[in-house]
This record gives C-alpha cells, sequence and structure tokens, in this order.
C-alpha cells in the first residue's frame, strides 16, 4: 500500500471523477506566499493579514498595508487569494486594536467586533487590499474573521463591496455562525470554516491548552456535524464553503471534508501534495460514504476508523 509520503499530486485539486476541490495555502507574509505556489499550491485560501504587523505599535500606514498587500499577492496572479481582515485579540493581540486587558480575551473583543468601534481602520484595510488587488493578476477575495451572526456578516460585506471587493466572504469559526450558515450565506458569497477556532468554541476547549487536546481533535463528531450543516448549506445555495482550519491538512480527513461538501482546503504547505494526492485517490461518492461513516460515531477514534474502512 502507498503511503502519504509515496503519493504523488499533478497539482490540480479534484476528486478521482473530477470534482474540483481547490488545494490552497494558508499565509501570513510574502515570503510564505511565494514559497506556497513553490510548493503547489493552487492559490492562497487564508492570508492572516496581522502577521505582516505583530509588531507594530500603531496602525500601519495604508501604504505600507498596501505594500504588503500587493507583495503577497505578486506570485499569486491568476490564481485565488483570500485576504482576512485583522484577526487581533486572545493569542494574537494588536498593541493599536487590542484592550490592554480582558477577563476573557477568547471571548472578547476581538476579530471583526475590534471593527465595530472603529470602523476606520477596517475602511483603510480594505481599502488598501482593494488597491492592491488592482495592480497585481490575482483573484482576490476578502473575508472577516470571528463572525457569530448574519448581520455581522451583512454589515462586513456591504463596507468591503463599498471598497470595491467583489467576492466578500467571512469565516465561521464560532458555533452560532454555524447554526445559521443558509442566513450568512445568503448575505455573502463564500464562507470559511475556521475548524481551529470552531472547535475550540463549540467544545469551550482552549485551543491553546494542551491538556485539552483531545477536545480540538477535528475528528470529533460534534465538529464534523457544524461541518457538515456548513457544506449542506453552501451546496443547497450554490455558493463555495471553504475549510482553512489545521483540519484541512489531514489527508484522511480532506476527502471526509469533500464529502460534507467543503468545495476547497487549505493548509500549511508541507500538507499540500499528500492532501491533493488523497483527494485524487476517489470519486466524490466514495468521500460521501466515509463522510456518513465518520459522522454516525460517536468520537474520533472511531470516525477516523470507519472514514478509513469506507475508502
Ligand atoms: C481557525 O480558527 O481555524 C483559523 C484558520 O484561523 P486562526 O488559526 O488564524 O485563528
Ligand atoms: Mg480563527
Amino acid at each position: 500500500s502507498t503511503t502519504v509520503r509515496d503519493r504523488e499530486w499533478d497539482g490540480v485539486g479534484r476528486t478521482a471523477d473530477d470534482q474540483p476541490v481547490k488545494v490552497l495555502a494558508n499565509v501570513g507574509s510574502p515570503a510564505d506566499a511565494e514559497a506556497a505556489i513553490a510548493a503547489g499550491a493552487e492559490g492562497i485560501g487564508l492570508f492572516r493579514t496581522e502577521f505582516c504587523f505583530l509588531a507594530a505599535t500603531s496602525e500601519p500606514d495604508p501604504h505600507v498595508q498596501r505594500a504588503a498587500y500587493a507583495e503577497t499577492f505578486a506570485p499569486c496572479a491568476g490564481r485565488p487569494v483570500v485576504v482576512r481582515t485583522l484577526d487581533a485579540g486572545a493569542d494574537k493581540p494588536l498593541p493599536f486594536l487590542n484592550a490592554a486587558a480582558e477577563p476573557n480575551p477568547a471571548l472578547g473583543v476581538r476579530g471583526i467586533r475590534v471593527a465595530f468601534d472603529r470602523p476606520d481602520i477596517l475602511d483603510r484595510q480594505l481599502d488598501a487590499i482593494a488597491s492592491a488587488a488592482g495592480d497585481t493578476g490575482a483573484d482576490v477575495s476578502v473575508m472577516a474573521p470571528m463572525v457569530a451572526t448574519a448581520d455581522e456578516a451583512a454589515w462586513f460585506a456591504e463596507r468591503a463591496r463599498a471598497a470595491g471587493l467583489r467576492r466578500v466572504g467571512v469565516m465561521v469559526e464560532i458555533p452560532s455562525a454555524a447554526l445559521c450558515a443558509a442566513e450568512i450565506l445568503d448575505a455573502v458569497d463564500f464562507v470559511s470554516v475556521g475548524t481551529n477556532d470552531l472547535a475550540q468554541y463549540a467544545f469551550a476547549a482552549d485551543r491553546m491548552t494542551g491538556a485539552l487536546a483531545a477536545l480540538n481533535d477535528p475528528w470529533q463528531p460534534g465538529l464534523l456535524r457544524l461541518v457538515a450543516m456548513l457544506g449542506s448549506a453552501g451546496r443547497e445555495l450554490g455558493k463555495p464553503v471553504g475549510v482553512c482550519g489545521e483540519a484541512a491538512a489531514d489527508p484522511l480527513l480532506a476527502g471526509v471534508l469533500a464529502g460534507l461538501g467543503i468545495t476547497s482546503l487549505s493548509m500549511v504547505p508541507t500538507a499540500l501534495t499528500a492532501v491533493g494526492a488523497a483527494l485524487s485517490e476517489q470519486p466524490l461518492a466514495r468521500f460521501e460514504r466515509a463522510a456518513r461513516a465518520a459522522l454516525g460515531e460517536r468520537d474520533p477514534l472511531r470516525a477516523r476508523r470507519a472514514a478509513r474502512e469506507a475508502l
């Protein structure tokens, strides 16, 4: 039998019966983007813009932002790039955005919530992204982190479209957003599931706490069922639903996610080849069967085993 390492991939994300599932990379800098494309990514599924400015003590000048974005888009001509607006707070505080101390930062004013207080900072970032996108051949879309409701998604979509960005989405990483998948998809063009935070909030288990790692296992049936709701809503409404959490980097889980209706997977670049190869090995109907098998199990170990047996 072939091991993951032995597998080959031709660089086009699709199942054995040619159903497209984009295989994309998560990046945090221009250098990351260049390395990701060199490693075979079809594009960028998550550009964590806050990583460009972790050392900044004040809001980066629009020209500085524009340059960082343009440099990141440059290697991606003709390819999709999904830019996430600043996701500040909790584990990634930005001194110019986040309040000094909150009793519970993971549940505090973070992600898009910061923008409700300071929409001017969001608008300047959206303008810089739109301006940088205009210069490159990259197919740029934008999404907001930590969206909890359809109203928040609609609020963001309006501002992003006003800035001239045509493809607008939000991340689904809070369980309430997964439960309102249809209403959120109605407000935007696509969603991307952040399984790292979605697991953290669904299981009330801090993702940074090693002792709780078993609850943050992406094979938890409780997490898979939330992803299934999103995949079904995406199929019903004909809108893309991606996954950009670490779950997307697991080659066995990648097929299961495709079977749940996920249309793109974005991951750490070292996983691209193994995931691309795993997707190409089976037709979508087989992945759907594996997904149904995993969903019906009661724990991660059984879910993994059921998927493996179905494939
Ligand atoms: C996630 O939460 O799954 C995600 C992709 O975003 P981040 O890891 O940057 O919080
Ligand atoms: Mg997140």
